[in-house]
């Protein structure tokens, strides 16, 4: 198929921290050098910042690298962490303080680091690559690899204006090739581009399989009476039904309160539902007492990459990298992947440089895990190595309480590296093997249905498109899924996009594929790997505000 050719030296695609750090510090290497390289970053949002979502308490080490004058150049980061809370949640109505956690766990210790929305932030650190000449299109999704005799040549944009039935409407809009001399992989969390690249070039060869987490945001409006700028506060134990839990509420400006829970996607329990556990974590009066006479103004989900070192792919390939989430840079124990996103960008973005100034253009860049491993963020990722799966292996308590161990009396150095070698799509329980959970219905005042969350993600999605969610076999869903696992995609996915109905007495499986908030959890957590999330139009999806 003809298509109209765009070319680059240096193509990033997503516009997250990981990928503007990249193209950032290879624009400051162009200007210290005086070069010209070309570079352009491509991203699905509809805007810089519309897809991301996270906590945010950021610890600013890459950021310092990066921008030293980050204060003067006013990023938005206005709120320095002042207080430290951890809570273990007995039950529903009791909990506990765990008094030192600044000493006893240094990864609850963010003194020193602040309360942000990354959406924000990435929309600064837009700005700064724009003025540093990098070329940023948002709203063009990268849908497919090019790859020549096994380089990587560059990335093909998604076509616009196809119909369902895959006609072209009046406003179809071809896609193009956008080639490059390297294409840095920077899509986050499960990138579809990044699952292809891993299997196409076995980077995951002896590597644990990555593992996940389904995080919750919402962004409550406060009464001031409740706010205290500057807190954050992380709780664990109820009301989990097995699975591994976390959540976070922190007291961000403007009397708002940004907090959520992570679901670790290795439960076992089909009947789990991630969204409604978080739903009911509110209900608890230490979380409870803060939404009083609260508003709640938004809503998202994303999948976390949580398998750290063990489970982090090769990183380089001819012609490009992967990096941040994408590759899976994620420093579990903290929950922090920012700054650890953007070290890896850096790095990257150095490793490219220096190929430009030796002519060794397409080679694969293996120098990049030599300077991945001399980094501090290699050192950082190994000490927080066993984190992971003790709470695989032990659970939320006692799992919890020996990686404190590890963490603090032993500073991550266990003699030894602890392994999860099972993908979190396999770790499901057969239905009638599990206990049934009913949780609670929502209030409408602190708890809510998925639709109204949705409602709150500002998500859309041209209607008239190819659905995005691919089903290798149409049948699984009610033919093997809902005969062993109760279909768990009802459940799992966090924003009711899937549904098992039932007309004239035959049960028929739905995709609401407009709903979808881009989280990827269906692509991770579906038992018979049947699920493909590909990229629809650019610019459906999501638009977060200050996620
Ligand atoms: C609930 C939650 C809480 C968190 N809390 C914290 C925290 O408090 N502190 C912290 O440091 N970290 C936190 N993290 C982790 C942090 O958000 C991530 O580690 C970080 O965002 C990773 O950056 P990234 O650039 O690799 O990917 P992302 O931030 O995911 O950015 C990827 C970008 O690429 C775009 N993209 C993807 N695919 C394509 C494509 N094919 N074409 C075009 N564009 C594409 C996406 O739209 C997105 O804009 C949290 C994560 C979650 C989910
Ligand atoms: S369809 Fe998949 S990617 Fe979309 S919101 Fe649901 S689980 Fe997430």
């Amino acid at each position: 198929m003809e298509r109209d050719v765009m070319e680059y030296d240096v193509l990033v695609v997503g516009a997250g921290p990981s990928g503007l750090s990249a193209a950032i510090k290879l624009a400051q290497l162009n200007n210290e050098h005086n070069k010209n390289l070309s570079i352009c970053i491509l991203e699905k949002g509809s805007e810089v910042g519309a897809h991301i979502l996270s906590g945010n308490v950021f610890e600013p080490r890459s950021l310092d690298e990066l921008i030293p004058d980050w204060k003067d150049k006013q990023a938005p980061l206005s709120t320095p962490v002042t207080n430290d809370v951890v809570k273990y949640l007995l039950n529903e109505n009791t909990s506990v303080n765990i008094p030192f956690p600044g000493f006893l766990m240094p990864n609850f210790n963010n003194h020193g680091n602040y309360i942000m929305s990354l959406a924000n932030f990435t929309r600064w650190l837009a700005t700064q690559a724009e003025s540093l000449g990098v070329e940023i299109f948002p709203g063009f999704t990268a849908s497919e690899v090019i790859i020549e005799n096994n380089i990587l040549k560059g990335v093909v944009t998604g076509e616009m204006g196809v119909a369902k039935d895959e006609s072209h409407k009046p406003s179809y809009q071809p896609s193009m090739e956008l080639r490059a001399k390297y294409t840095i992989f920077a899509e986050g969390c499960r990138g579809h581009l990044g699952k292809q690249l891993i299997q196409q070039f076995s980077l995951d060869e002896n590597k644990n399989p990555q593992h996940y987490g389904i995080g919750f945001k919402e962004i409550w409006d406060i009464d001031p009476s409740n706010h205290k700028e500057g807190t954050v506060m992380h709780t664990t134990g109820w009301p989990s039904t097995g699975a591994v839990t976390g959540s976070y509420c922190y007291h961000a400006k403007n009397n708002q309160l940004f907090l959520g829970y992570v679901v670790n996607l290795d439960y076992q329990n089909p009947h789990l539902s991630p969204y409604d556990e978080f739903q009911q974590w509110k209900l608890h009066p230490s979380i409870k007492k803060l939404l009083k006479n609260g508003t709640r103004v938004a809503y998202g989900a994303r999948a976390l990459a949580k398998g750290g070192i063990q489970s982090l792919p090769k990183m380089s390939f001819p012609g490009g990298l992967l990096i941040g989430c994408n590759a899976g840079t994620m420093n579990y124990p903290k929950i922090k992947g920012t700054h650890t996103a953007m070290k890896s960008g850096m790095l990257a973005a150095e490793t490219i440089f220096d190929a430009f100034q030796n002519n060794t253009l397409q080679d694969e860049l293996e120098e990049f895990q030599t300077k991945f491993n001399e980094s501090w963020l290699a050192k950082e990722l190994y000490k927080a190595r066993n984190f992971g799966p003790l709470l695989h292996k032990f659970g939320s308590l006692w799992g919890a309480m020996l990686a404190a161990i590890d963490q603090f009396a032993l500073r991550g150095n266990l003699p030894f590296t602890l392994q999860v070698k099972t993908p979190d799509y396999k770790s499901l329980k057969a239905a009638d093997q599990c206990s049934p959970i009913t949780y609670p219905k929502p209030d409408g005042i602190y708890s809510f249905d998925k639709l109204s969350s949705v409602y709150l993600s500002n998500t859309s999605h041209e209607e008239d498109q190819p659905c995005h969610l691919k089903l290798k076999d149409p049948n699984i869903p009610i033919s093997h899924n809902l005969l062993i696992y109760d279909e768990p995609a009802q459940r799992y996915c966090p924003a009711g996009v899937y549904e098992v109905v039932e007309e004239d007495g035959i049960k028929k499986f739905v995709i609401n594929a407009q709903n979808c908030v881009h989280c990827k959890t269906c692509d991770i957590k579906d038992p018979s790997q049947n699920i493909t999330w590909v990229t629809p139009e650019g610019m459906g999806g999501p638009n977060y505000p200050n996620m």
